[in-house]
């Protein structure tokens, strides 16, 4: 039988926020453990939580920005389980009426076209601490993360693909990152996902039994584990067996999924209204300034530079990526004097290999990049007007790397500029057959790759100045077509 995946997701990503949730500890990731901690947030008797404002404002962001409903009022409620690193008995999220609900995503997938995934709510809630089951015989137990805000992003089971799931995640942790709400850092844990599956007959219209999968800390995790376990119920259910609902784990190690406890339902967790908190109330006023101060978002970003600058899909993918990046690339682009889709497709070549190249090997941000958006926008507009080779372009950026400085002003000071001085490189050309005088025969019989290294004599004698492709014209028409060579 030809079965199809039912996926749907549920995100957790970390906010932000300078303080936590309901008090005011520092919500630091990395401090000595224990370090951040009040009596709020570890539930001591008589402790009153307070709500963050901010908490409220980032939730709306990413509301808005995935067209959510905004819930004018809305409650917190206790889920109460018990875990050594929840030390009240319960977490504060919120249950019926979260602040947003019927939203929708879009995401691109690989061949260009896009979908829509429907995003069921955004609630907010508060993190758990962390054990630490590292050490031989015992679990330690940090409660640094306890009461840091979270927001829990309920896709709808529109998924039917690892592959999707991994394009929606990725949708999500750009949005996150465009709107400064969550720093997408998944190895440190700030965006979590857990996923949830179930295959059906293709074309049936109800949907089979579902597993839900957690612990999913990485792109690649998660295509791994959706991959595996959407075979594990095909293998099931062709053996005429049934899909047991349960909550499993990825065991990377294993590289594969474990049973980690049977489904738990909302009834077991006795939801009730948080007495501690009032509701939240999100005016119209509110919601309508952060609506108005919403970044562009990543997709139409993308779409925007296909367009006004004339990128393959390809660059404008990598671009929007992060949007620091993006701004850089368009920064230089404004910096140009002569602005074209030759020139914006070389700052964006420029980037994509060398500047992100940096980037990568330093491990740092654009922020942090030594050059300048202007003096990109000049090393590509000498480039572009052939003042400079792309090899002497290639050294100024190293240099530029090192010493921050105005390439122009580089390549005027020193006589940088390539030589494309036909009678100049003329003479050249004859220095070199004359000083190699066996390579014409060689031309000649046919050794064609002579031609190579006779640009390179050129391009030496010229201290790499001479234009290449002009030199290589030149001593094509000095040795004529190789007699070995069919006309
Ligand atoms: P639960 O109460 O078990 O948490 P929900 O109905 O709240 O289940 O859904 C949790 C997540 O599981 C959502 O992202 C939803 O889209 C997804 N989901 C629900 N039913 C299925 C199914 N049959 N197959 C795959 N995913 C599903
Ligand atoms: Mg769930
Ligand atoms: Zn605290």
């Amino acid at each position: 039988m030809d079965y199809e995946a039912v996926i749907g997701l549920e995100v957790h990503a970390q906010l932000r926020t300078a303080t936590k949730a309901f008090c005011r500890c520092s919500t630091q990731y990395g401090a000595a453990p224990n370090t951040n901690v009040c009596p709020v947030c570890l539930g001591h008797p008589g402790a009153l939580p307070v709500l963050n404002r901010a908490v409220v404002e980032m939730t709306l962001r990413m509301g808005l920005a995935t067209g959510c409903q905004i819930r004018p009022r809305s409650r917190f409620a206790r889920k109460n389980y018990f875990y050594p690193d929840l030390p009240k008995g319960y977490q504060i999220s919120q249950y019926d009426d979260p602040i947003c609900y019927a939203g929708a995503l879009e995401i691109e997938l690989e061949d260009g076209s896009t979908k829509r995934i429907g995003i069921t709510r955004i609630h907010m809630e508060e993190d758990a601490g962390k054990s630490i089951h590292d050490m031989d015989i015992e679990t330690l137990v940090d409660l640094n993360r306890c009461g840091v805000p979270l927001i829990e992003i309920v896709s709808e089971p529109d998924i039917r693909s690892p592959r999707e799931a991994v394009l929606y995640v990725q949708a999500i942790r750009q949005i996150v990152m465009y709107l400064g709400i969550c720093d997408g850092n998944m190895e440190e844990g700030s965006l979590r996902c857990d996923a949830n599956v179930s295959v059906r007959p293709r074309g049936a219209s109800t949907f089979g039994t579902k597993t839900e999968v957690k612990n999913l800390n990485s792109f690649r995790n998660i295509e791994k584990a959706l991959a595996y376990e959407i075979e594990r119920h095909i293998a099931v259910l062709e053996r005429g067996g049934t899909i047991e609902q349960e909550t499993r784990m990825w065991d990377a190690a294993a590289q594969r999924t474990r049973p980690m406890r049977t489904k738990e339902f909302a009834h077991d967790y006795r939801y009730f209204p948080e007495p501690d908190l009032v509701p939240v109330v999100v005016s119209a006023e509110w919601i309508e300034r952060v609506r108005s101060e919403l970044p562009e978002l990543p997709l139409a970003r993308k779409r925007r530079l296909q367009q006004q600058y004339g990128l393959p899909a390809y660059d404008a993918g990598v671009l929007v990526a992060e949007r620091p990046i993006a701004d850089y690339f368009e920064r230089t682009c404004q910096h140009l004097i002569e602005p074209s889709p030759e020139r914006f497709k070389l700052v964006s070549n420029w980037i994509m290999t060398e500047v992100l190249r940096v980037l990568g090997e330093r491990k740092i941000g654009i922020e942090d990049f030594p050059i300048g958006a202007e003096h990109l926008a000049e090393l590509v507009e000498l480039q572009a007007a052939q003042t400079i080779s792309s090899r002497i372009a290639k050294e100024l950026f190293a240099e530029l790397l090192v010493q921050p400085s105005s390439p122009k002003a580089l390549v005027a000071e020193r006589g940088m500029v390539q030589v494309s001085d036909t009678a100049l490189i003329e003479q050249l050309v004859e220095r070199a057959l004359s000083e190699n005088p066996d390579t014409i025969a060689k031309w000649r019989s046919g050794k064609t790759n002579v031609l190579g290294f006779l640009v390179g004599q050129v391009m030496k004698y010229s201290d790499g100045k001479a234009n290449p492709a002009l030199v290589r014209q030149l001593l094509l028409e000095r040795l004529g077509s190789p007699d070995a060579v069919p006309r």
